[in-house]
């Protein structure tokens, strides 16, 4: 086996909530960090790939949430960085709707469907709200979308509005825009610039041996005198403490074992935490046969099987001249079509294309098929927390446990599921860490016995009961997820609303 130097702290994974955590530390002197990264590059989930002669965004593409009172730190590193996006419009989409003969919704129908899925969704929550409370007895079953609109309206109600964590935080505290990243240094651009404030750099590339690609970690042994990680190349790393910015569904996989074993309530709040599967298909053309203009990027297919390549955007808007169409799969769909081969999917794509645009639709000549599912070190697109969950379980999520940290997009109260939510969860990450490193400072200093020490003395026998937290857990309320569920919906409602009519 191999073995490293010990350093103060580890971190695994170099998305954004890793790069920022490690920032955070650095400029807080702690630089003698290094970051275990399974993937041969920096990014996680934000990710460029070349496709028809383009860089596309496979992972994250949109700054959301822009143009409010209160700017999104991450819309401010865009900026200092001078990526290049565009502003998305997807107001439009309701006068795009095509049936599976090529006719387009009369929009009037589209605002019809769209109010039986908003009032079917209220009517849902009403009920969830009377079973948790045990007020009244359930008064009406949610009305089922029964037609093809009715599917493709409820399919992007449900999976893109409502799916995405608390719209309410992140539309309302930094406003209801987005943009799309329409650079050819794609959006992990901002996590370069990041990086070379901390890492050294040589030719544009991050060429400092703290920074370790390509080690999937595969263990976490943890006590009271630190923390020993292994990574499946056989390589041992040591350290006082260790930063986790894995994605929730590789937390519920096996990648990665702890010694001793996780409590039982970070399990749970782990296993709770749903996985959403978001999947964007690309698919390059000789030539443009759909309709073009801003107005225009954003169209659904109307089709009984619901989420069955629904959501389609062309990218002239980003890229003149690309040629390029996308579709966006999500959940049962996406993991459908990781399955399959890409002739398969590019057959049913083609299909689709021509039931809306006509037998002559060239044959795509390039296809790119993400497959985040399958992908051991994601195990799915980003979290998504039931309407219902309580406060506790964000802060069970995020709880550390001895000295192990826990960081990542899921880890956000406010923005979990964002870049955003990413970025700022790092930052927060470090300051506990921070914070904690001072105390056992001072308690060094005073000579006397650290609260750490008396908690690791406790520790064989948390292992044990595997019940209990090892460090202080908040005791908070249930009511605020619920409330924020509620005005999510509202939010939901008016910007679809306001899309649709
Ligand atoms: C298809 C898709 C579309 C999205 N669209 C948007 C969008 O438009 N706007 C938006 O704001 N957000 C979007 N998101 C969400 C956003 O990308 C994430 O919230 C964010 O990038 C997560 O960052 P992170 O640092 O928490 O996790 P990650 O980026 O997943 O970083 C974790 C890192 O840990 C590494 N790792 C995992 N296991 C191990 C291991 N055992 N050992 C070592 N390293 C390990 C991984 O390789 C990864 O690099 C999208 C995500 C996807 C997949």
């Amino acid at each position: 086996m191999g073995s490293s130097a010990c350093s103060s702290v580890i971190i695994i994974g170099a998305g954004i909530s890793g790069i920022s955590a490690a920032k955070v530390l650095a400029e807080n002197g702690v630089d003698d960090l290094v970051i275990l990264e399974a993937s041969d590059r920096i990014g996680g989930r934000i990710r460029k790939e070349d496709f028809g002669g383009l860089p596309v965004e496979i992972g994250a593409g949109w700054v959301a949430g822009v143009g409010g009172k209160v700017s999104n730190p991450v819309w401010e590193l865009a900026n200092k960085s001078g990526l290049r996006t565009c502003f998305s419009d997807y107001s439009n989409a309701r006068y795009n709707i095509y049936d599976q003969s090529g006719n387009i919704f009369p929009s009037g129908l589209a605002a019809d469907s769209y109010n039986k899925a908003v009032n079917s969704a209220i009517q849902e929550l009403k009920n969830q709200e009377a079973k948790l409370h045990g007020t009244s007895t359930i008064s009406e079953p949610p009305s089922s979308p029964e037609t093809p609109i009715e599917l493709a309206i409820d399919f992007v109600l449900h999976d893109f509005e409502m799916a995405e964590v608390e719209p309410i935080s992140t539309y309302t505290e930094y406003g209801d825009q987005e943009f799309l990243v329409a650079d050819e240094r794609g959006y992990e651009f901002l996590l370069y610039k990041m990086a070379e404030t901390f890492l050294f750099t040589s030719e544009g590339k991050i060429a400092d041996s703290r920074l370790q690609l390509n080690k999937v970690v595969r263990e976490i042994q943890y006590s009271r005198n630190g923390v020993t990680v292994k990574t499946e190349d056989g390589c041992v790393y040591q350290a006082n403490y260790v930063i986790l910015s894995a994605s929730v569904g590789v937390l519920q996989s096996d990648l990665i074992s702890f010694r001793p074993p996780l409590p039982k309530w970070k399990t749970e709040a782990i296993m709770k935490c749903e996985v959403m599967v978001y999947t964007k298909i690309f698919l390059k053309f000789p030539y443009k046969f759909w309709p073009c203009g801003p107005d225009k990027e954003f169209f659904l297919y109307a089709h009984e099987r619901r989420g069955y390549y629904t959501f389609w955007q062309h990218m002239e808007n980003a890229y003149p001249g690309s040629n390029i169409l996308v579709v966006t799969l999500t959940n049962e769909e996406s993991k459908r079509v990781e399955s399959q081969t890409d002739e398969e999917t590019m057959k049913e794509a083609m299909a689709v294309l021509r039931d809306m645009f006509g037998p002559d639709v060239p044959e795509a000549t390039q296809i790119l098929i993400p497959r985040w599912w399958n992908n051991r070190f994601q195990r799915g697109s980003y979290s998504n927390y039931p309407i219902l969950s309580s406060r506790q379980d964000f802060v069970d999520i995020k709880a550390s446990v001895g000295r192990v940290f826990f960081t990542g997009e899921h880890t956000s109260e406010r923005f979990s599921g964002y870049v955003h939510g990413g970025y700022l969860s790092g930052i927060e990450t470090s300051e506990s860490l921070l914070e904690e490193m001072r105390r056992v400072d001072d308690d060094k200093e005073k000579g006397g016995k650290s609260m750490e020490s008396q908690t690791f003395l406790l520790e064989p026998l948390l292992a044990l009961t595997e019940s209990l937290t090892l460090t202080q857990k908040e005791a908070v309320s249930d009511l605020h997820k619920w409330d924020m569920a509620r005005q999510l919906f509202l939010n939901g409602k008016l910007v679809v609303q306001e899309a649709i009519k």
